[in-house]
């Protein structure tokens, strides 16, 4: 049995965080994970992703060339080379990863974790013990319980995929839906998006939702409503999908659940050392981290709010400052997290959508609007909008809500999440000279 200060089980962003910046401080850590380093932003969510979607972008851009003067011919699409190079781009970062672990002395122990008592965990028979223990296993695919749901597979498989389907059915109004459905389409394959209800992105103000749903149908994704899968079958022409009222869609070659995910807390024994989840199995914790068992403490996704990376990463190296760096006070704060929806166009949001803030502050919310054409569409046949929305409460009109869908909105997002955290008012905003021209400008030049 050997002894750490720290163990921290799963090295994806939030693990990853933690371990090395408690090993700054001087812990002795151990870090345990079954997988490749880097978790499931680095090798099969947020990088691989943004690789396939800066591809389908760049799909746009030479739809468009035509209209700025190119004159181009193109031999199609290389997807097997693309996907080669985007392995080799994140074995890179795995061996980063694991250069990093060492240089700051963090041991790394391959293997799958499970509790064996309070404050001590076995991987492949041997137990290690520590005074603290962090849970950052992330989370996983959500697949619906329905007959033929195995037909079909999640985002892991996406990442798998050897071609590009000819046919594609994506299921799910979320990130992951709205993002695949986008670089499928652009990177040539017909795709049905199967909603349940009428909208993509509930969670998201309306212009945001009207202009991802406008994207998707602009750019030629079938949109199908109301859509409750209920069985997939398979015959000689492909996937077909029946809906609980009956409704039938098909063939398909590909088939991508994106309901969601869920905590990965499978085979952690969380028992033998106390550990609570709550109703959706994610595991409790408390605003300073700690779960229902002293000493033991998670973060991101496996607690199952705000899973997005830099909140994991945030969340750790908060936790090892106040851990193991003296600063008793340091914890995350998860309100204003900016978020990017990379659809096409891409969508940022940070704060309180309209609704929201109408239902937390009532009539003294203000709100500021704007639709327009981008000047890179201006010469274009092909025109799409951009809209941004502000949200403002009382007098002194502070913005606790900014909206942006178009061109370069994954950019502009970062700084105005700053101006929203310092407490902005829209009066700061106007005083703020403009960039011109830019889409960007239209936020400090706002009129009621
Ligand atoms: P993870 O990164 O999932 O790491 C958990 C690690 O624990 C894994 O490596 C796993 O193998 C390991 N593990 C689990 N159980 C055990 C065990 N018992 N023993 C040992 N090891 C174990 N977020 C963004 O901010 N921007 C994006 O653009 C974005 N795009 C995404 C796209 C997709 C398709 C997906 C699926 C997610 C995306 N996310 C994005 C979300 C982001 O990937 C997660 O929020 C983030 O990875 C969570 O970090 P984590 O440390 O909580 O968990
Ligand atoms: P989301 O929670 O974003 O969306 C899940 C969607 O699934 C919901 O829109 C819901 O629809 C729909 N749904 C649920 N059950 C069913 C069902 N049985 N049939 C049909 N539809 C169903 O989950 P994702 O899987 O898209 O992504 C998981 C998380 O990963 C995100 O919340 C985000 O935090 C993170 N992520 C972040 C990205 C980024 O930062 N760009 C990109 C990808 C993921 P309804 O609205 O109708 O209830």
């Amino acid at each position: 049995m050997r002894e750490f200060d720290l163990i921290v089980v799963g090295g994806g962003s939030g693990g990853l965080a933690a371990a090395q910046r408690a090993a700054e401080y001087g812990a002795k850590v151990a870090l345990l994970e079954w997988d490749r380093l880097g978790g499931t932003c680095v090798n099969r969510g947020c990088v691989p992703k943004k690789i396939m979607w800066h591809a389908a972008e760049l799909a746009r851009q030479l739809s468009d060339s035509r209209e700025y003067g190119f004159r181009l011919s193109l031999e199609g699409h290389d997807w097997p080379d693309l996907a080669r190079r985007r392995g080799r781009y994140i074995r890179r970062l795995n061996a980063i990863y694991a250069k990093n672990l060492k240089r700051r002395g963090v041991e790394r122990i391959a293997g799958h974790a499970a509790f064996s008592g309070l404050r001590a965990v076995a991987v492949n028979g041997s137990e290690y013990r520590a005074r603290r223990i962090l849970i950052a296993t992330g989370g996983e695919p959500v697949v619906p319980e329905i007959p033929g749901a195995d037909l079909g597979g999640t985002s892991d498989d996406f990442f798998q995929l050897g071609s590009c389907p000819r046919r594609a059915a994506v299921v799910g109004a979320g990130y992951i839906a709205v993002e695949l459905a986008g670089i499928l389409r652009a990177l040539g394959s017909e795709v049905t998006l199967h909603l349940r209800r009428k909208s993509v992105l509930r969670r998201f103000d309306e212009i945001l939702q009207k202009a991802c749903l406008e994207g998707l149908s602009q750019s030629g994704v079938r949109i199908v409503t109301d859509f409750v899968p209920a069985a997939v079958d398979r015959d000689s022409d492909g996937l077909r999908m029946a809906s609980s009222s009956g409704a039938r869609t098909g063939p398909f070659d590909t088939l991508l659940w994106a309901v969601g995910r869920r905590p990965l807390v499978r085979g952690l024994n969380l028992e033998a050392a106390g550990v609570n989840c709550d109703s959706r199995g994610a595991i409790e914790v408390d605003a300073w981290q700690e779960t229902t068992a002293a000493g033991v403490f998670a973060l991101g996704d496996v607690t199952g709010h705000h899973e997005l990376t830099p909140v994991a990463i945030a969340a750790g190296r908060r936790w090892a400052d106040r851990q193991f760096g003296g600063m008793a006070k340091r914890r995350m704060d998860y309100s204003n997290i900016p978020t990017v929806v990379f659809a096409h166009p891409p969508l940022g949001s940070v704060g309180l959508g309209e609704e929201e803030a109408r239902a937390a502050h009532g009539d003294s919310v203000r709100c500021y609007r704007c639709e327009f054409v981008p000047l890179y569409y201006g010469i274009a046949a092909h025109k799409s909008k951009a809209r941004m929305k502000l949200v403002t409460v009382g007098e002194e009109e502070r913005v606790v809500g900014c909206h942006l869908a178009g061109p370069g909105a994954d950019e502009m997002l970062q700084g105005f999440a700053v101006a929203v955290r310092m407490g902005a008012r829209k009066a700061d905003l106007d005083d703020t000279i403009a960039i011109h021209p830019t889409a960007a400008e239209e936020l400090v030049t706002m009129r009621g």
